[in-house]
């Protein structure tokens, strides 16, 4: 039996991929399929493999009603360097673990990053002060559930795509980290614990569409940020709308291939002066009026050098009860992290925060920024 198996491809691939994979390496297959098994139920690599698994760099805690919230960095291949020529670091994926109660027992919530910092530059996101550093592969992704399971210790339930990065982006990558992630012989989350959460790129949901209509993938969940009532306001808080502006979001929202029982999340972070008078809860009310999904006010969490404050509860409340008057469906997010900057759109290391990167390339050289 090999002894120096590496353990990015067990992260990337599922267990049939796997299987194949493990076959010219000289692995039977019913030995490929224990080992695979037994790598995601125990989290031991057992002596078949060389490479270390996922391992988090730093974790930091919020205590919150419900339990501990836990962010963790978790070290990549690649270095950075800030251009104003400090020193060069590890790249770190970034990921929230969410305390949840549920009926009977204490439920996690993992929050996952799809990229390392974003290209779409979002006007209230912490993550966008970086710009784009890398997307990341399917491994990378797994590897975040790993830790938070086997690591830290915690059964994750769900996994939303809200962390650092634009999914649809990486939707190659993200499908790939999903199918991985509910294989029932690897991590074995259930489709319908696996939301994917965009700023709405049109060509990347045409191909999540497709995705979503295939055997198996019904249950995807879907949150968009729509965060403004009209393309004025959106376009200045997200510049992906000069592109693809509302009513081409709308119209592909209008028609997204849903269970019967199912919902869109449509996002709309409260910024107070920007988007949260009385009549955008009215124009967006209208807006959304023939899209099945629920609004999900997100109080804004400041993030650093933030123009706008937090708003207040009062507002919060009152922009609800408007949109609840014309008979939308409505939630409010609870915050929780903001003390770690876990919050969400709240992603980013606080080294390399505010800090244009340039990643170094295997040899030494300037790759991207
Ligand atoms: S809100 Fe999301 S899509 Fe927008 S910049 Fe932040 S991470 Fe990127």
């Amino acid at each position: 039996m090999g002894t120096n198996l590496d353990i990015a491809p067990v992260l990337g691939l599922t267990h049939d991929q796997w299987i194949e994979r493990a076959k010219p390496l000289g692995v039977r297959p019913g030995y490929a399929s224990e080992i695979y098994s037994r790598f995601y139920r125990t989290g031991s690599v057992g002596p078949d493999f060389a490479t270390p698994v996922p391992r988090p760099s730093r974790i930091l805690t919020t205590p919150s009603p419900e339990g501990d919230v836990h962010k963790f960095l978790l070290p990549v291949s690649g270095m950075v360097r800030a251009s104003d020529g400090s020193a060069a670091e590890w790249l770190t994926s970034e990921s929230v673990v969410i305390p949840m109660m549920g009926r009977a027992r204490k439920r996690h919530t993992l929050c996952v990053s799809s990229q390392i910092g974003c290209a779409m530059g979002c006007g209230f996101c912490e993550t966008a002060q970086m710009g784009l550093v890398r997307s990341l592969t399917p491994d990378e992704i797994v590897g975040q559930w790993f830790a938070a399971r086997h690591h830290l210790g915690h059964e994750i339930s769900n996994i939303v795509f809200m962390g650092m990065g634009e999914p649809l982006d990486n939707i190659e990558a993200v499908l790939q980290a999903i199918r991985v992630l509910t294989d029932h012989r690897g991590p074995a989350l259930a489709m319908s614990g696996v939301s994917i959460s965009t700023v709405g790129r049109l060509d990347g949901l045409a191909r999540l569409r497709e995705q979503v209509c295939s055997t198996g993938w019904r249950k995807l969940n879907l949150a968009v940020s729509i965060n403004a009532p009209n393309d004025e306001i959106r376009s200045r808080i997200m510049p992906i709308n000069r592109a693809m502006p509302l009513a081409e979001l709308v119209r592909m929202l209008e028609g997204w291939p849903l269970r019967s029982s199912a919902a869109i999340c449509a996002e709309y972070v409260l910024i107070p002066t920007v988007n949260d008078a009385p009549e955008h809860a009215d124009e967006l009310a209208a807006l959304l009026a023939g899209v099945r999904c629920c609004i999900n006010v997100i109080p804004y969490n400041p993030r650093r050098n933030s123009p706008w404050p937090a708003p207040e509860e009062t507002a919060v409340a009152a922009f609800i009860d408007r949109l609840r008057e014309h008979g939308a469906y409505v939630k409010r997010r609870r915050t929780k992290g903001r003390d770690t900057m876990a919050a969400c759109g709240q992603l980013g290391a606080a080294e390399i925060r505010r800090r244009r990167l340039v990643e170094l390339g295997v040899e030494g050289g300037v790759k991207a920024s």
